[in-house]
C-alpha cells in the first residue's frame, strides 16, 4: 500500500494542487473568510506556477483576531497550568499522527525537499511536547522578608501575543514562538509569510482539534504590509516576537514603541564555521555542507562564510567543491538533495549577489549560476556555489545572501580566524572544528554570537536557547528561557498582623 506521504505526492503531480488546502483565517476557533474578500495566489518553488490562493488579510482581520484572543485571553490565563500542558501534548500527538501531510504542504510551500520539511514537523511536534511539559513548572519565588511579612512572586502570562513568520522554516517558526506562549498562559495570532501560509494555517486548526479553546490561538494570513503592520502595531497586543530580515525587524521595533510592546527580533545572520588546521577534515567537509547547503542556503544560521587555516585551505575548499557539485538538484516532493529557492524575486535577489561577486573579480570555484529542475526545466534554482579566497570586507562576507553560496575566507593562525569570525555586525552562530578542546572553549569564549556548535554544525535540539547578538537580534527562543518572553513577575509582598 501506498504512503500517506506517496499518495499526497502523487495527487499533486496529478492534479496541480492538493485537495482541502486551507483558503481562510482561522480566528475564534473557526474558518473566517477575509473582510475585504482578497485572495493571493502561493506559488511551487519548485515548478514556479500558481497552486493555491488564500486569504489576503487586511486590518479588519486583524482587528477581530485581536478581540477574540483578548477575550480569550482572562479563562486561558488562569486555566489549571496541567491542563494547558495536556492540551499542548495532545497537539503534540496530532502533529506526528498527521506529519505525513503537514511535510507534503511544507516542502510544496516553501521549496523545500520533503525529508527536512518532515524533520521540521517532527521537530515542531518535539517542541510543543517540550513546553507541554515546561507548563506545569513555571514557579513564582518567596521573598525572605522576615517573620512578619510573606513576600511571594507568581509569572503572569503577558496577555495577546503575536507572531510574525518568515517563509524559510514556516512551521517550525510558528511552533518555538507559539508553543511556550500558549503554555505560559497566553493567547496568540500568528502572521505567516505571504509565500508560506498554510502550515501555519493547518496548526491553528490542528491546536483547536487538540483541545484548545476557540480564540486562543489564531492565524491570519496576508501581506506584511496589509496583515503584518497592523498586527504589530495594534494596542492590545502585549509582545510581538518577529522573525525575519534586519530591514522589517527595526520598522517592526518602531511599530511597537508607542504602545510600549515588549519584542523579541530573530534577524539575519552571516555565521562562520570555523576549520582550524588540526580538524578532522571528514568530519568538517560533513558539516559545511550542511551548513551552506540545507534548505538551499535559506537558514538565518546558515553556515555561509567558511573561515579555514591555511594549512587546510586547499584540500577543504576542493572537497567542498566536489561534495556541493554531486548534489543532486531537483523538486523538494521528489526529495532532491537541493531544493528551489523559495521565490524569483529571491532567486534574483541571490543570483545578483553571484554576478556582483563575479564582476569583482572573485574566484568561483564552483556553481555560480541560476539552474533548473533538470527533470522538467521549470522552477527556481541556483547552483551550489562556492566563492574562494574572499577578502574580508567583501559585500559577500558581509551580507546575507540567504541562498546556497559558501564565502570562504582564509585564516593565518586561531587568532586571525577569530578576528574574521567576529568581523560582521551579525551575531548569531558560530560553529568551530577543531580536535584542540582548549581552542574550541577560548574561541566559543570570544565569538560574539547567540550560540556556538563545536565540531557539529546545528547541533542542539528545543533544549538550547536561540537567538542573536548585535543585528541578529535580541531575545531567545527555544528552551525554558524562552519562557520568559510570555511571562511578567508580579511580586506580592504582605505584612501579616500580629495575632490579637
Ligand atoms: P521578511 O522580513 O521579509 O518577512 C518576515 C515576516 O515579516 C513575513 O511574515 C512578512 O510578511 C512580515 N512583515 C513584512 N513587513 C512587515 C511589517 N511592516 N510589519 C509586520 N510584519 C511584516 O523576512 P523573510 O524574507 O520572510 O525571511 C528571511 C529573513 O528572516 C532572513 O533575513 C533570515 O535570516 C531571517 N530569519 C531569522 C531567523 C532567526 O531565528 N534569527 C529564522 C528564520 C529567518
Amino acid at each position: 500500500m501506498m504512503s500517506v506521504s506517496a499518495q499526497l505526492v502523487e495527487e499533486y503531480f496529478a492534479s496541480g494542487t492538493l485537495t482541502g488546502l486551507p483558503d481562510k483565517h482561522f480566528i475564534g476557533g473557526s474558518w473566517v473568510a477575509p473582510a475585504q474578500g482578497g485572495k493571493i495566489p502561493t506559488f511551487d518553488p519548485g515548478t514556479g506556477r500558481a497552486f493555491h490562493d488564500f486569504a489576503a488579510g487586511t486590518a479588519e482581520d486583524v482587528a477581530q483576531a485581536v478581540a477574540v484572543a483578548k477575550s480569550a485571553q482572562r479563562d486561558w490565563g488562569r486555566a489549571k497550568a496541567l491542563d494547558r500542558g495536556a492540551i499542548l501534548y495532545r497537539a503534540a500527538m496530532l502533529l506526528r499522527q498527521e506529519a505525513a501531510r503537514f511535510a507534503v504542504v511544507e516542502s510544496l510551500d516553501s521549496g523545500k525537499p520533503l525529508q527536512e520539511a518532515e524533520g521540521d514537523v517532527a521537530g515542531a511536534a518535539r517542541t510543543f511536547e517540550y513546553y507541554a511539559g515546561a507548563a506545569d513548572k513555571m514557579q513564582g519565588d518567596t521573598f525572605p522578608l522576615g517573620a512578619d511579612y510573606l513576600g511571594y512572586s507568581i509569572n503572569e502570562p503577558v496577555g495577546v501575543t503575536a507572531h510574525i513568520i518568515p517563509w524559510n522554516f514556516p512551521i517550525s517558526t510558528a511552533a518555538r514562538g507559539i508553543a511556550p506562549a500558549l503554555a505560559a498562559g497566553c493567547t496568540a495570532i500568528a502572521k505567516p509569510a505571504e509565500t508560506t501560509p498554510l502550515t501555519m494555517l493547518m496548526l491553528a486548526e490542528l491546536l483547536h482539534r487538540a483541545g484548545l479553546p476557540a480564540g486562543v490561538c489564531n492565524a491570519v494570513t496576508g501581506t506584511g504590509q496589509a496583515a503584518g503592520a497592523p498586527l504589530v502595531s495594534h494596542p492590545d497586543v502585549r509582545h510581538v516576537t518577529f522573525t525575519g530580515s534586519v530591514p522589517t525587524g527595526t520598522g517592526v521595533m518602531q511599530a511597537v514603541a508607542p504602545n510600549v510592546t515588549s519584542l523579541v527580533l530573530e534577524l539575519g545572520g552571516k555565521s562562520p564555521l570555523i576549520v582550524l588546521g588540526d580538524a578532522d577534515l571528514d568530519q568538517a567537509v560533513d558539516g559545511v555542507i550542511g551548513a551552506i547547503y540545507e534548505n538551499a542556503g535559506q537558514i538565518c544560521s546558515a553556515g555561509s562564510r567558511l573561515i579555514v587555516d591555511r594549512r587546510v585551505h586547499g584540500a577543504l575548499v576542493e572537497r567542498v567543491a566536489e561534495r556541493a557539485r554531486g548534489l543532486q538538484i531537483g523538486h523538494g516532493l521528489h526529495r532532491a538533495m537541493l531544493g528551489p529557492l523559495n521565490s524569483d524575486a529571491h532567486l534574483a535577489k541571490v543570483a545578483g549577489f553571484v554576478e556582483d561577486a563575479r564582476s569583482r573579480g572573485l574566484s568561483i570555484a564552483t556553481g555560480g549560476a541560476t539552474t533548473t529542475d533538470p527533470a522538467t526545466g521549470a522552477g527556481w534554482f541556483h547552483e551550489p556555489t562556492v566563492i574562494d579566497a574572499v577578502p574580508a570586507l567583501d559585500p559577500i562576507v558581509q551580507q546575507e545572501i540567504f541562498g546556497p553560496v559558501l564565502a570562504v575566507q582564509v585564516a593565518e593562525d586561531e587568532d586571525h580566524a577569530l578576528d574574521l569570525a567576529n568581523g560582521t555586525e551579525f551575531g548569531l552562530v558560530a560553529g568551530i572544528y577543531t580536535r584542540d578542546f582548549d581552542a574550541a572553549h577560548r574561541m566559543a569564549r570570544d565569538i560574539d554570537a547567540g550560540q556556538i556548535y563545536i565540531n557539529e554544525y546545528f547541533a542542539g535540539g528545543i533544549e538550547v536557547p536561540f537567538g542573536g547578538n548585535r543585528k541578529s537580534g535580541f531575545g531567545r527562543e527555544k528552551g525554558l528561557v524562552a519562557l520568559q518572553s510570555y511571562t511578567r513577575v508580579k511580586s506580592v509582598a504582605a505584612r501579616i498582623a500580629s495575632h490579637g
